[in-house]
């Protein structure tokens, strides 16, 4: 248990019993039997809770640019992944306070506010994939946003220029784009292209550089993970 980063509240209740224990990385408690224990370390997973796994090692900053894209401003540090995290709506007509977990933000999408919705895209929302790049950061982004939404706008107002726009529903959109960071982050293991400083209106966890990334291997990202996902449904991407 110890070498999985756990530290057990009871006495060891048999390999097939949840065996409830503390998280040394989050604090929080979980309940793993010894056999998915020993079969994780077996597999050379790294410490922590299912919910630490998930996440990744996350430092603070990260965390608030992922809540500022689900659409909310921290009124308090990074309380951890699970943790309601007190927040302020960004959308200017709600702009109330909400608690969202970082959890739930990260790996359900559900955006930050239950009130308005103004930036959570439900799965049947129409909404598009977006292509940007910054030609002075020398970075791209790729992000997702609801037709209608002035998402593009906000980054187009500080230099951002648009390569692609592809409508489709809200659960293509965001299959779309997790294919397109993952392919980045955990594949190619590329670094972030912007800092927090350089995104007022956040999302620098979504950038790459053009210096790792040319413009047109990140048109073809995106092409390769719209074909995925709409197959022969794609629409041509609109150029601006
Ligand atoms: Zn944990
Ligand atoms: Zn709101």
């Amino acid at each position: 248990m110890a070498q999985r980063g756990l530290d057990p509240i009871g006495p060891y209740p048999g390999t097939n019993t949840p065996w409830p224990s503390v998280c040394s990385v989050c604090g929080g408690t979980t309940a793993p039997t010894l056999t998915s224990i020993r079969k994780a370390l077996k597999q050379g997973q790294g410490a922590g809770c299912d919910l630490c796994r998930r996440n990744g090692a996350i430092c603070p900053e990260d965390a608030e640019d992922i809540l500022r894209t689900a659409g909310a401003e921290p009124l308090e540090p990074f309380p951890g992944v699970k943790k309601p995290w007190r927040s302020r709506c960004l959308n200017d007509r709600c702009r109330r306070e909400v608690s969202p977990a970082f959890d739930s933000l990260k790996n359900a999408h559900t955006g930050a506010c239950k009130y308005c919705g103004g930036y959570g895209i439900r799965a049947e929302d129409d909404a598009l994939v977006y292509l940007i790049v910054h030609l002075f950061l020398n970075a791209a982004k790729i992000g997702i946003a609801k037709v209608g939404s002035d998402r593009i706008e906000e980054h187009i107002s500080i230099g951002w220029q648009t390569v692609a726009t592809i409508e489709m529903l809200g659960h293509q959109a965001r299959a779309v784009e997790t294919t397109v960071l993952d392919l980045w982050r955990k594949e190619l293991l590329l670094p972030y292209g912007a800092t927090a400083a350089d995104m007022p209106f956040a999302g620098y966890t979504e950038t790459v550089s053009l210096a790792d990334r040319s413009i047109d291997e990140v048109k073809d990202d995106l092409a390769q993970a719209v074909e995925g996902e709409l197959g022969g449904a794609m629409r041509t991407p609109r150029s601006d």
